[in-house]
């Protein structure tokens, strides 16, 4: 009996590890399937991860404008931009500005706000076109008891940025490129247009804004830019960064006719184009927790995050890179409904 088991065991392996081959190959992959976060090609998904996280803590109780959360926001970032060794535009980091509220201001009505400003220097520092790459920090604070986070709106474009940031200390840009960190977004845009009429910042020499606001949440894997609709010469800019890019960015939202989905005046980069400035604005589609409580870090999913982030970085590099070569003309306004 022994002898003739052996062949009959042996045989039964590898019928069992047949069986195994054709179940793994065909079980499709299911959610609940964990997937490996990516590193990050040009990011640090662990930074990028753990500072949209901070920000987005209810500690910081949802970064109102002149709200002591919205001060401990502006410290985390202005410690960041002193890690990296931005180039200061005066004595600070810190460009404070005072709201002059309207006449029928309700109570709690912002009365200040602050934007982080630095600069990362190019082959000529102070000379030629600028890039400026802007994001709002500030959300809506608390409301009704309630804390809205603000994790997606727009802690991640925060941290995108300091990701971009990050990534031109190691790898010096062509031009000089500004750094904005906004304050007051979401009250209209308070520090876009403080940043673009206060003369801190030479708005001349500033050939493209690049905005991120809300850059962590797709399901599908999709995040827009807006703006070339406004400036058709990025064209050729978007579509280089689209070939390689580990998300599929998409132009679109940009157009008058799309009335409400026409995004032009729908954050920072509206006050760079009312200025006459170009500009490039990434963000994702509105989701159910868009401007809710509901917004929080653990909603966001880390891998479309991660690759946005690295799409962010490769539209920057691609954008200083072709500065000087873009036709940059802005197609003459139109008037578009005005959102936030
Ligand atoms: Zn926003």
């Amino acid at each position: 009996m022994r002898k003739q088991i052996w062949p009959f065991l042996a045989g039964l392996s590898a019928f069992l590890v047949l069986i195994l081959f054709w179940y793994l190959n065909k079980s499709p992959v299911t959610e609940e399937v964990s997937i490996p976060v990516p590193k990050g090609q040009y990011v640090d998904a662990g930074e990028l991860l753990h500072l949209t996280e901070v920000l987005s803590n209810d500690a910081l109780a949802g970064r109102g404008i002149g709200t002591p959360g919205g001060e401990a926001a502006e410290g985390f970032l202005r410690k960041r931009f002193e890690t990296l060794g931005l180039t200061k535009i005066g004595e600070s980091y810190e460009h404070p500005f005072t709201v002059l509220p309207p006449a029928d201001a309700e109570e709690g009505a912002p009365t200040h706000g602050t934007n982080l400003i630095g600069i990362i220097e190019g082959n000529a520092p102070g000379q030629g076109k600028m890039l400026a790459i802007t994001a709002h920090y500030d959300h809506l604070g608390v409301i009704d008891g309630e804390i809205y986070n603000g994790a997606d709106d727009n802690a991640s474009g925060a941290a995108a940025l300091i990701a971009v940031a990050t990534w031109f200390t190691r790898h010096k840009p062509e031009h000089d490129i500004l750094f904005a960190l906004i304050d007051g977004e979401e009250h209209g845009f308070l520090g876009s247009r403080e940043l673009v009429r206060s003369g801190a910042v030479d708005m001349a020499r500033v050939a493209l804004n690049m905005n991120f606001d809300m850059v962590s949440r797709s399901d599908v894997n999709e995040l827009y830019v807006s703006g070339t609709y406004h400036s058709p010469g990025l064209i050729p800019l978007v579509e280089q960064v689209a070939a390689d890019a580990p998300v599929n960015l998409i132009m679109g939202h940009d157009r008058p006719e799309q009335e409400h989905d026409d995004w032009t005046l729908g954050s920072d980069h509206a006050a760079f184009y009312e200025a006459g400035i170009p500009f490039l604005y990434f963000g994702v589609e509105d989701h159910p927790d868009y401007h809710q409580p509901t917004d929080d870090f653990d909603k966001i999913p880390v891998g479309f995050f991660v690759n946005s982030a690295d799409t962010l970085v490769m539209a920057a590099i691609a954008a200083d890179e072709s500065l000087d070569t873009l036709d940059l003309t802005l197609r003459e306004k139109e008037p578009g409904p005005e959102t936030e």
